[in-house]
């Protein structure tokens, strides 16, 4: 009930928390994100301009009464796209929603003097509606001064979670790089395999299919997304070459046919897991549950 009344939000538009005609700019508002922003930024009342590849010749033009300039371009090139903007207004936000958080807070914060937020949008442009999604804000400078713009993310229905840069780039290592690398890899095991995907849906329960669900939404996405993800994240091999060693630990008490080994360690994770276990399998019935009712 809560998703469906924020998507009709959707259709009348938000409450819109600062009043004020200056426009808010998108640099990178073409894209898939961006253009996510700009549509939720235009049904709050604010007037978008945006700034992509094609219009750096009108960049002072487009920044120079800016209250909020949003960086939303590829990873790999976000410090280079912040370092070439031109002066903002002094008390403009500078703010961007790259899915790393460390260098290009440090970027903002080298080539702007106002209020400077990393923000992490913890979703894709293809979520129906922000209602329970999660923004991860890093403050840059200036919190009081850009306080708005994350009460308006929360009237978009997003939750806010505060982190320093660098404890969520650590944090995403595993949340996301290795994540993403562990589907990529089940994702090209299964190619590899010539898996057949209808034998596989025929004789699936709904917890496989959810989970065939998750590997297969990965590879209907943008494989550049990814890459940026994977590959920007200094530490991220440092992440995927431990799961390999532990990959290869279980391999091994598979081969020597080690089964209570296998047992044992089993014991040893859930122990760890704790109260999160049964947390866990509570949450995931109520999933698979809900995932069955509206299976297409
Ligand atoms: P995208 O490729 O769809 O859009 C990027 C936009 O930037 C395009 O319009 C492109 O023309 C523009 N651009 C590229 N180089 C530019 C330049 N030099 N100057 C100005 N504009 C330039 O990418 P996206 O998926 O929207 O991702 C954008 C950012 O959002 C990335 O930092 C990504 O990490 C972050 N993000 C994306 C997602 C997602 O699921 N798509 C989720 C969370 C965070």
């Amino acid at each position: 009930l809560m998703r469906e009344s924020y998507i009709n939000e959707k259709d009348v538009g938000f409450k819109q928390i600062n009043p004020t005609p200056r426009p808010v700019v998108i640099v990178g508002g073409r894209g898939q994100l961006g253009g996510l922003f700009n549509q939720m930024l235009t049904l709050s009342g604010y007037r978008v301009e945006l700034l992509d590849q094609q219009d750096w010749d009108r960049a002072e033009e487009i920044v120079s009464e800016a209250q909020l300039v949003i960086v939303s371009v590829p990873i790999a090139v976000t410090e280079e796209v912040i370092k070439r903007l031109p002066k903002l207004p002094d008390d403009c936000i500078l703010a961007d929603l790259t899915s790393i958080k460390q260098k290009p807070l440090q970027a903002m914060l080298d080539t702007h003097s106002g209020p400077v937020v990393g923000l992490h949008p913890m979703f894709g442009p293809d979520v129906g509606s922000l209602a329970k999604q999660l923004v991860v804000v890093c403050n840059g400078r200036d919190a009081d001064n850009y306080q708005w713009l994350l009460e308006q993310i929360k009237i978009w229905g997003a939750r806010i979670v505060d982190a320093q840069a660098k404890q969520h780039d650590d944090a995403m290592q595993l949340v996301q790089a290795m994540r993403h690398f562990s589907t990529f890899v089940y994702g090209y095991n299964l190619y590899k395999e010539n898996a057949n995907l209808d034998t596989l849906l025929q004789f699936s329960s709904p917890i496989y299919r959810l989970e065939l669900a998750m590997v297969g939404r990965l590879f209907a996405q943008d494989a550049k997304l990814y890459a940026d993800i994977i590959f920007a994240q200094e530490h991220s091999h440092d992440a995927i070459a431990d799961y390999l060693k532990r990959y290869q630990e279980a391999l091994t008490l598979l081969n020597s046919g080690d089964r209570q080994g296998f047992i044992d360690t089993f014991d040893e994770v859930a122990q760890w897991f704790g109260d999160f276990a049964g947390q866990f399998q509570r949450e995931s019935r109520n999933m698979l549950k809900s995932a069955n009712d509206s299976r297409q």
